[in-house]
């Protein structure tokens, strides 16, 4: 019987030294923090199992893995688009991935990894729409989100625009009918035409420029950028991002 106790407690102890050593073995080098802003699909969503937290997507999917190539924890803190960058100058967050193109105005408040993503941005029209290129936008209502790439190009083109808060706002005016189209990044955009009936995609090359998604880390942080940049070159390579890509694109098909 004495004996019986002496093995348990010594089995116990060894189970509490196993499960500690395996959690250190997950998170030595501490927490690496991403500032996202969750509401552009396939690349930041909430869902209510998320690959972290509430949090999935492409984006969520790359941050993990930087995280734990790095043997670290990851931790997702979800804010307005337009505040990422003040984050990241406030060592709020480590790194901001979302969907972000880079761009000269950007490259001044942050610097950038090598690019993970080529996007463009397109227009969501209703099926029966007469827009047929970025030029027949002139005298409809265009819906844009406020502080993405698509409200600068359309500001470029000088036409007039409302801006909302988010893609799915922006989305619900264009079934209401009250706007004509919505201007928004090319994958964002295949996902709410596949959600949503009625709905189509028209592109114009020649009007978008392809633009390239991101990570952003605090001017000067070479470490962390060089890090980050070793595994997204691998993972360029190997396929990896590639195949998060597939993932959640054909999700829910
Ligand atoms: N690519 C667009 C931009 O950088 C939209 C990004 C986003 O909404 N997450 O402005």
């Amino acid at each position: 019987m004495k004996n019986n106790v002496k093995y348990a407690s010594l089995l116990l102890i060894m189970i509490v030294l196993i499960s500690t050593l395996t959690a250190c073995g997950k998170n030595n080098g501490g927490t690496l923090t991403f500032g996202t802003n969750a509401e552009f699909p396939p690349f930041e969503f909430e869902t209510d199992n998320g690959l972290i937290d509430q949090y999935d997507g492409i984006d969520i999917a790359i941050a993990k893995m930087i995280a734990e190539e790095s043997d670290m924890t990851t931790a997702i803190v979800n804010m307005d688009f337009e505040s990422l960058l003040d984050a990241l100058q406030n060592d709020q967050v480590d790194a901001v991935i979302a969907g972000m193109t880079v761009s000269d105005q950007r490259l001044e408040q942050a610097d950038f990894s090598i690019p993970y993503y080529t996007a463009t941005q397109v227009m969501i029209v209703k099926e029966d729409s007469d827009v047929f290129r970025a030029s027949d936008m002139k005298d409809k209502k265009i819906c844009v989100i406020e502080g993405y790439t698509g409200e600068s190009c359309v500001i470029g083109m000088g036409y007039p625009y409302e801006s909302y808060e988010s893609g799915t706002d922006a989305v619900m005016e264009l079934i209401n009918g009250n706007c004509d189209v919505v201007v928004i990044d090319s994958a964002t955009a295949k996902k709410y035409v596949h959600d949503n009936a009625g709905l189509k995609i028209v592109e114009d090359s020649e009007a978008f420029e392809s633009e390239e998604y991101a990570i952003a880390v605090k001017k000067g942080n070479t470490e962390l950028l060089d890090k980050i940049n070793t595994i997204i070159e691998a993972r360029i390579e190997d396929g990896t991002i590639a195949d998060f890509g597939i993932k959640y694109t054909n999700a829910g098909e």
